[in-house]
């Protein structure tokens, strides 16, 4: 790991100043359980020259309802989302999402804002320089992306962005996308379905480098709604997703009047299953219209020569998940 400084910052405004006084890039840190392991393998092109500590600042660690709706503060952790009753009770799907994510000790480590700004786990892009040589892909300024003719099994099955087929991680991202969250930053407001691109570079977010998020929002749950979040991955102990899926529904007398679905895992940034969504509408929501909408959130899928099977697990998850929200 090269010498980077660290700051405990005491305020929010502090931490931005921070930021903006260091020479060389800057950092941000939650619980720092995805930050050291990209610093550890030297992943950026421009090592970091200062570390901003978060947990230092009070306040961000909040989790409340008020009449707009959850407020959780940036350093709540993925453990007390996961626990929350409230969470459990109002936005189930949320709760499991965090309760699925990685290891009890991570999640009492790692924080809400950290998970849906992680870095993606390409093992390309995370290989450690020190172990045979650097891999400049082009998500680290090379030119080539080693996925595509190389080990792809894991990565996108809607195409690339800029070149690069990595995929999205976070289990708590789909969730909120399926809740219509907004995160709300030291400089905005920003719709969760604007908050996610791959299209900057190395990270995986809107953000600016000097732009901090305080809180997440997620609305009220409407007139008969409910929430559910479904993982698959190869291990249940401790794994990243091959695919997850989030969705929120509305039924009222019968028929379904709103739904958001969200898969992640399968493609560069979260994917919203606007044409799944659209089915069910104004329908009763039947097993077999589940299995419909699964159909239809993969009818554009492109999968590589090693990954088709993702293509029928998120089909199958969909469908799975929206059941889920009927229990
Ligand atoms: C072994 C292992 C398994 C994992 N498994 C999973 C899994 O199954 N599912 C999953 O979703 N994730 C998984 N993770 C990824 C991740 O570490 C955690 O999900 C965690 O939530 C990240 O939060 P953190 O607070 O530790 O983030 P940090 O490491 O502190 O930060 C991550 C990124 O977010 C930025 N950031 C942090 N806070 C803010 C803020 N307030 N404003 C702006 N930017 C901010 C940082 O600058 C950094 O770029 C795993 C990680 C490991 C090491
Ligand atoms: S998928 Fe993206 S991160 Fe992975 S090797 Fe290709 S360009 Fe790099």
């Amino acid at each position: 790991m090269k010498r980077f400084n660290h700051f405990d910052a005491t305020s929010v405004e502090e931490a931005v100043s921070l930021l903006n006084g260091s020479e060389g890039p800057a950092y941000v840190m939650g619980g720092g359980s995805d930050l050291m392991g990209c610093l550890k393998d030297n992943l950026w092109m421009e090592a970091p020259e200062r570390i901003i500590n978060l947990k230092t600042i009070p306040g961000l660690k909040e989790i409340r309802v008020e009449d707009d709706g959850l407020h959780i503060g940036a350093l709540v952790t993925l453990t007390e989302v996961a626990e929350s009753d409230m969470v459990k009770e109002q936005w189930p799907g949320l709760a499991e999402a965090a309760r699925r994510t990685a290891s009890p000790l991570l999640r009492n480590m790692g924080t809400i804002a950290g998970n849906i700004c992680q870095e993606n786990r390409c093992w390309y892009y995370r290989y450690p320089d020190k172990i045979g040589g650097r891999i400049d892909c082009v998500r680290k300024g090379g030119k080539r992306c080693l996925a595509v003719p190389g080990d792809h099994r894991f990565h996108s099955i809607f195409g690339a962005v800029n070149k690069c087929i990595a995929v999205n991680p976070s289990d708590t991202a789909p969730a909120f996308i399926a809740l219509n969250a907004t995160v709300k930053t030291t400089k905005h407001e920003i719709a969760i379905d604007d908050f996610f691109s791959a299209e900057m570079g190395a990270q995986s977010t809107i953000l600016d480098r000097d732009e901090i998020i305080t809180e997440i929002v997620v609305p009220l749950p409407e007139a008969g709604p409910t929430s559910a979040f479904r993982k698959i991955a190869y291990r249940k102990s401790i794994d990243f997703a091959l695919v997850n899926c989030a969705a929120s529904v509305s039924v009222v007398d019968g028929k379904v009047t709103s739904a958001r679905i969200c898969l992640n895992g399968v493609h560069n940034n979260p994917r919203r299953c606007e044409a799944s969504e659209e089915l069910l509408i104004g329908k009763e929501l039947t097993e077999e219209l589940a299995q419909e909408a699964g159909k239809a959130a993969v009818a554009e899928a492109k999968p590589l020569l090693q990954n088709g099977f993702k293509v029928q697990m998120a089909q199958t998850i969909v469908g799975d998940t929206l059941m889920d929200c009927l229990k």
